[in-house]
């Protein structure tokens, strides 16, 4: 049931594609094959799960150094992982609440399964256990299964608690939302009164539009987002009729090519192994290996592959 609830949730209509300007040379194509990269959003999921072990194989042998920051928080992951796992909590208790409360129980911080999260991560994070919080979906009104669209105000009540509680680790919150003026409002909000979170966007909020990125990324330097979901290979994956995003085989679209180059320390990368995208998890490394990095200098590479999620996630090189 899970694995048809999660079907999709994690992308949305896409808009038209534009022609990439974008140029790799043989140097930075070689660079592209073998840079670490770390994946921050890779679900490993309880319900039909792959083994720890299995996640590790697919980790070593497509180069992915780091992964996680999405839900489950797996324990016998992280066993398995150490400090390679990014660990986030919070993704069932999410859909938990939904499925119980709906939008009304997702804003309550009274709301008894997140004052038991709220309790639980206080400790989590204390003991250096879990680093962040997600993946939260507060609006996927166009992306989805329709039994788990919904839209809920990302500044909401039961929301400032958890980012209460990352501010005071320093921890981050991925969230999944489309971008509209209300989204644009709370986002900008919840950075600048919770400074030490860094929020990541999941799938650069699915939609090609690289400038409302631009913009937030412009008044807040805690917003960042990661590229999962946004290239060809999901989709052919999972069997989608859905155009990328922001890249496909002739490179980044050239807005997105912009964005990466006028915000290099705000973009990193993701694969979304979600609703059985994880058989096609080599196929979703080497797109971003051969379709998205090479268009990109060695040391704006650097920085999307890994170098951001190094320093914002506070992981071992
Ligand atoms: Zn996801």
């Amino acid at each position: 049931m899970f694995k048809s609830v999660f079907l999709g949730s994690c992308f949305s209509l896409t808009l038209l594609t534009f022609n990439s300007f974008a140029q790799s040379s043989p140097e930075t194509v070689e660079f592209a094959k073998k840079i670490p990269i770390a994946d921050v959003h890779m679900h490993t999921y309880q319900q039909n799960p792959r083994s720890a072990a299995w996640w590790k194989e697919q980790m070593d042998v497509n180069g992915v150094k780091w992964g996680g920051a999405v839900g489950d928080y797996r324990e016998d992951v992280q066993a398995e992982l150490k400090d390679r796992f990014i660990p986030a909590i919070g993704q069932i208790a999410f859909f938990k609440v939904f499925f119980k409360d709906n939008t009304r129980g997702l804003i309550d911080p009274e709301n008894p399964v997140f004052q038991d999260l709220y309790g639980r991560a206080d400790k989590l994070f204390e003991s250096g256990l879990v680093k962040g919080f997600g993946e939260f979906h507060t609006d996927n009104h166009t992306s989805g299964h329709p039994r788990i669209r919904r839209v809920i105000r990302t500044d909401n009540p039961a929301m400032r608690k958890f980012y209460a509680i990352a501010e005071r680790y320093s921890g981050f919150v991925q969230i999944h939302a489309e971008f509209d003026k209300d989204f644009g409002k709370d986002i900008l909000s919840l950075s600048a009164d919770f400074p030490n979170v860094t929020t990541v966007l999941s799938h650069c909020l699915s939609a090609n539009d690289a400038n409302s990125l631009a913009l937030l990324f412009s008044k807040r330097t805690n917003i960042t987002c990661e590229m999962s979901a946004t290239g060809e290979a999901i989709n052919r994956i999972l069997g989608l009729n859905k155009s990328p995003i922001a890249f496909n085989s002739s490179g980044p679209f050239k807005d997105w090519k912009k964005l990466i180059e006028s915000y290099p320390d705000q973009v990193m990368l993701g694969t979304d192994p979600c609703c059985g995208a994880d058989r096609g998890y080599s196929e979703l490394i080497s797109e971003l290996r051969a379709n998205l990095l090479p268009y990109f200098s060695p040391e704006i590479m650097e920085k999307l592959a890994y170098k951001n999620a190094v320093r914002i996630f506070k992981l071992k090189e």
